[in-house]
């Protein structure tokens, strides 16, 4: 019999199991306290009868992706590679701050979108998260904080997230439900390449916060740096992202990597205010975090200030975002690909992920 892995579960497939294996409904309930309070052994779920115990044990996989490296920056956020049953790896992101714990987190394993400037599009689509894995990634995260929990969610980690529309869907539920974790809209925050009919379809089933990875107001140039751009065009994104439900004081975010002679003119911050007229926008500011196997730099301060001096003055917020834990590979992929290379350099370690990835 295979097992399930017990965060592809929700409240209501709990409900039904318990129903059809003869026990009474607020159980599930029960169950599912436990389960988002991180525990993932049913034996320590002390208020469900023991045989219900046993019969959770045998016909669910309670293992939670493993952590197979964690990297911690001079600027206090961790970088993690989770290893997941299957032996594939993912990457997140834990950031704390003062008043908020923010988890970067991804939602397929590698990415088809191909972004230029982007380790993770070299990898290709492996495949896509279930909606239980990506959930897991939260609730590793609080076991690894101590007495905080995680606060916001960003999906800025690895994949396309409206690529994976039904399973993010799913996790997007849970995660801003009364009965799920309970988090504010507009503390989760899905960041998209820009697929038009996904983006229309998040709007109406889940709104959470959007964020726009954009990086130039120009078709030519955008296609060029992302494929994805040649399907949905700047037109066809505008006219999604003026009927997208705003949650956030600040609006849609459009996220702008800056780099050097690329898109760090003047040309392109009026563009862009041309762009945002209508819109109820903010603009991130990202000076490029420069990997191996690209020539591309960030953009130097002085184009970086007038850019965004520029859009400041035409009432667009751009403040300056610093990618954080350069010193740990944060870009997105930047961790997995090296892994993987690790692993190719030491034949041993390749067997080993192998036999692993063998054993699922
Ligand atoms: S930037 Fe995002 S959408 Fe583009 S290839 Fe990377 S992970 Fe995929």
């Amino acid at each position: 019999m295979e097992r399930r892995f017990y965060l592809n579960f929700t409240f209501e497939d709990w409900s039904q199991w318990v129903i059809s294996h003869n026990y009474p409904s607020f159980i599930a309930k029960q169950i599912f306290e436990w389960i988002l309070k991180g525990v993932n052994d049913p034996f320590k779920f002390t208020n469900i009868p023991k045989d219900l115990k046993e019969k959770l044990y045998i016909f669910f996989d309670w293992d939670l992706p493993k952590i197979d490296t964690r990297l911690e920056s001079q600027d206090k956020s961790t970088k993690y590679l989770l290893k997941l049953n299957d032996g594939k790896l993912i990457e997140m992101v834990l950031m704390p701050s003062l008043d908020r714990v923010t988890l970067c987190i991804s939602s397929q394993v590698g990415c088809r979108m191909n972004c230029s400037f982007c380790q993770t599009g070299k990898m290709g689509l492996l495949r896509n998260l279930s909606f239980g894995e990506i959930l897991s990634q939260i609730l590793i995260a609080n076991n690894e904080l101590q007495n905080r929990k995680v606060t916001n969610i960003v999906f800025m980690g690895m994949g396309e997230p409206l690529d994976n529309f039904d399973e993010l869907v799913k996790a997007l539920k849970v995660m801003t439900s009364l009965d799920g974790l309970n988090l504010s809209k507009h503390k989760v925050t899905v960041s998209t390449s820009g697929l038009v009919p996904e983006i229309e379809a998040l709007g109406k089933e889940v709104a959470v916060s959007l964020a726009i990875s954009f990086h130039t107001p120009f078709d030519d140039e955008r296609s060029s740096m992302m494929p994805i751009n040649r399907k949905y065009p700047l037109e066809m994104l505008k006219n999604a992202l003026l009927k997208y439900p705003i949650q956030t004081r600040h609006g849609i975010t459009l996220e702008y990597v800056m780099i050097k002679d690329k898109n760090d003119s003047l040309k392109h911050a009026k563009a862009l205010v041309k762009f945002a007229h209508g819109l109820k926008v903010k603009v991130n500011l990202i000076p490029l975090n420069p990997h191996p196997g690209t020539a591309m730099e960030p953009a130097l301060e002085e184009n970086l200030k007038a850019f965004q001096n520029y859009l400041e003055t035409r009432s667009i917020s751009a403040p300056v975002r610093y990618s954080r834990g350069q010193d740990v590979s944060a870009a997105c992929g930047q961790l997995a690909i090296k892994r993987k290379e690790e692993l190719h350099a030491d034949p041993r370690l390749l067997w080993r992920q192998r036999r692993s990835e063998e054993r699922v």
